[in-house]
């Protein structure tokens, strides 16, 4: 089954309102297996909106609407869907009693407009509002001979993600055919997503049963697979081959088969291994240490380190001998590997990362241009260190070399 969402509201289509609902239900649905496959927003005008809900009548199994159930007069959404679908729309008693006692709880004086908010379309099913006034709706019906699901949910994210929750995924659950849904998510770092894909559409395409969806950004690439069969057991034999498949392919760019992120494996790496880590960050500004601070009990491996931003921190907190940076540069392969050197004897880590860079937008030179990273990981006897240019503003490089780092760190673990 797929999904249109149509978001309403003329606030929607200006620059200071975005349209999250949307974002909160499509990861919703996925869980069940429905495809978004059509995003459409509309103003707070009644006959545009009838025109979008035709359209995604046309082309879904599964129209949503979110906004414009409030009690002004340019909410109207329930008046588009009754037009649309040419069905009558009542002022539902009950409702509007409800409605009154919603108010009273709270000693405020209801004004006469929130009564539009108890109109129910024909054979609605009411979806209770535990946040607000607005219920929401839901109906099973018949368009151009088709069966639909047509359902109208408030505006407001905090009314509609708890009744979205609470109200309509059981809904959802029933009204859908048993299927079974098996998921994987594959991670890759420091690939990039067209080399990727390029060699792994040959793979995937094979499995047409199965939703194959690359996210790609700054060095990570995380590949979604889903299938949904009659039985679990099927669903999952096809995404577990695919996955197989797929981490063949791509080999040691793959550092997770179960979603975890890179700074968990890492972590999970040094942890098996009885390992520790020291780092001495110099263009990341400490960005790759907080990545592995994020990560509950992170302090059984990761030690910590020193921001050495100045050429004289680099030689008072990580030992870089100052004759190495006066001959090389701070940003050099020499300086990188005495960071983690250094780093690495200060704090007696089992192993030290060093990165220097220039993150840029100033600072760049022919020699030295901007994007231009060292990152050196060393245990004492061995060091890697690896030369990069990164493209990009000065935060996207930052991110890239925090990420190479990590990865780095990943490989010399495995
Ligand atoms: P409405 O029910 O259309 O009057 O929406 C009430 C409020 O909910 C709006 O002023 C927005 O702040 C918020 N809102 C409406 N639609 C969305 C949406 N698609 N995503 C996020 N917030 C929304
Ligand atoms: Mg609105």
């Amino acid at each position: 089954m797929n999904c249109e969402i149509i978001a309403v509201g003329s606030e929607l289509l200006t620059p200071f309102r975005q349209d999250t609902n949307s974002l909160y239900v499509t990861d919703r649905l996925y869980e069940l297996g429905v495809r978004v496959v059509f995003k459409t927003i509309v103003g707070d005008r009644k006959e545009h909106l009838v025109d979008a809900i035709h359209t995604g009548l046309r082309r879904v199994d599964i129209l949503i609407l979110t906004g414009g159930l409030g009690p002004t007069e340019d909410d109207l959404t329930r008046q588009a869907v009754a037009t649309a679908l040419k069905i009558a729309l009542k002022r539902d008693p009950d409702l509007v009693a409800q409605l009154y006692a919603r108010f009273a709880g709270r000693r405020i004086q209801m004004t006469s407009n929130n009564t539009r908010q108890g109109d129910r379309l024909e054979n609605a099913t009411i979806l209770d509002n535990a946040n607000g006034t607005a219920p929401g709706q839901w109906l099973d019906t018949i368009y151009g001979g088709h069966r639909k699901l047509v359902i109208l949910l408030p505006g407001p994210p905090s009314e509609l993600e708890p009744m979205f929750d609470q109200a309509c995924m059981p809904l959802l659950e029933a009204a859908l055919p048993v299927s079974f849904i098996a998921r994987r998510t594959l991670k890759a770092a420091m690939i990039g997503e067209s080399a990727a894909d390029a060699r792994i559409a040959p793979i995937y395409q094979k499995y047409g049963d199965v939703e194959t969806t690359i996210l790609a950004h700054t060095g990570d690439i995380q590949l979604n697979l889903l299938c949904a069969k009659k039985a679990m057991d099927l669903a999952q034999r096809r995404v577990d081959e695919l996955a197989g498949k797929i981490e063949e392919e791509l080999e040691d760019f793959i550092y997770s088969s179960q979603a975890e992120t890179l700074e968990q494996i890492v972590l999970y790496y040094l942890g098996m291994r009885g390992a520790t880590l020291a780092v001495a960050e110099s263009c990341t500004g400490g960005l790759m240490s907080q990545r592995l601070t994020s990560i509950d009990g992170s302090s059984r491996s990761f030690l910590g380190g020193a921001i050495v931003y100045s050429n004289d921190l680099k030689t008072e907190f990580a030992d870089v001998p100052r004759t190495l940076i006066d001959d090389y540069g701070a940003v050099s392969s020499e300086v990188a590997e005495a960071m983690a050197d250094g780093i690495r004897e200060r704090v007696g880590a089992t192993f030290g990362c060093g990165i220097t860079g220039v993150a840029g937008p100033g600072g760049g030179t022919e020699e030295k241009p901007v994007g231009l990273v060292y990152v050196a990981v060393s245990d004492g006897k061995h060091t890697d260190v690896l030369e990069k240019r990164f493209l990009g503003g000065r935060e996207s490089i930052r991110q890239w070399a925090a990420q190479q780092a990590l990865d780095m760190v990943r490989r010399r673990l495995m």
